[in-house]
């Protein structure tokens, strides 16, 4: 399976200012092309903590590496810094960088501005690194391959971050991956309390071990509980996930009403990535 990690860089993730949406965002985006972030690391604006985390997440060999945050003007912002401390290169002034910079300025009326340290800041990548264009803000995001991984270095800004991921990382992403189809399908579960569906929840994992069943509790209202239930299976062609996702379901259905429950079904299959 196609190993995906993120690693999340910013004080305010690790102090409640800032909730990390980018993991979730990437998360749900790589659920639906039928995979997942296998990690999320979230470490502070420190060169020492940035390298170390990088060097940790190299080790386990990801296909990809999505490194979120810091690639701004300003002091804190030390994210190349700390990759290419962590891999011992040197960050270099990229060309392709300044010619993607003064374009974001010369497309916003602002021909010919001036390359100040601050602006020279964001062009200084780690050698061997590519440029991404950013079509929403002035940082360029990073593409870095490094032995099995490819790392992707993206801007904190949620909207600059997903319209990168979406037009650079996500069509490599989707090519090493193939095509999958996923189906998924949320239940909810009434009048059958989370201990009872353990069980039946287990049986059918033995059944399909390669299928995500998951409940979610979602408290009791007069006394008769509720739980969502996710059911969802990733397979090579839309016909054998559909109908393993369909046979989990009807089963899981069945015995919650053994049990004394009602199941109401939600979605329908869809096709990874739709
Ligand atoms: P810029 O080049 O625009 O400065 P940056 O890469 O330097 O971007 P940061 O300085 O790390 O990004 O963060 C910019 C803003 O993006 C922060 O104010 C923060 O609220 C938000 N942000 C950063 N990381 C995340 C995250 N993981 N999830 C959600 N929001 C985030
Ligand atoms: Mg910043």
């Amino acid at each position: 399976m196609t190993r995906i990690e993120m690693l999340a860089v910013g004080k305010e993730l690790l102090i409640g200012r800032t909730l990390n949406t980018n993991a979730n965002w990437v998360g749900a985006r790589l659920a639906k092309l039928g995979s997942m972030l296998k990690e999320v690391t979230t470490v502070d604006d420190d060169l020492g903590e940035i390298s170390a985390a990088f060097k940790g997440a190299l080790e386990r060999s990801p296909e990809f590496l999505v490194v979120v945050g810091g690639l701004g003007p300003t002091p804190d912002d030390m994210t190349l810094k700390g990759l290419a401390q962590g891999i011992g290169v040197r960050l270099v002034l990229s060309e392709a960088a300044l010619e993607l910079i003064l374009e974001h300025y010369s497309a916003r009326g602002m021909e010919g501005v001036e390359l100040t340290p601050a602006r020279r800041k964001i062009a200084m990548l780690p050698a061997g690194a590519e440029p991404l264009p950013n079509d929403v803000g002035t940082a360029p995001g990073v593409r870095l391959v490094l032995g099995p991984t490819v790392v992707y270095s993206l801007p904190g800004v949620p909207a600059e971050m997903r319209s990168i991921f979406t037009k650079s990382a996500e069509p490599e992403i989707r090519r090493v991956l193939g095509k999958l189809y996923r189906s998924y399908e949320k239940m909810k579960v009434e009048g059958v309390p989370e201990s009872s569906l353990a069980p039946v929840i287990s049986e059918e994992l033995k059944r399909h071990p390669g299928a995500y069943i998951k409940s979610h509790p979602r408290g009791a209202r007069e006394g008769v509980s509720s739980i969502e239930l996710d059911v969802a299976v990733v397979g090579p062609d839309r016909e054998s996930a559909a109908r393993e996702g369909d046979q989990i379901a009807e089963a899981m259905a069945r015995k919650v009403e053994n049990l004394g429950g009602v199941v109401k079904s939600g979605r329908r299959p869809h096709q990874a990535g739709e």
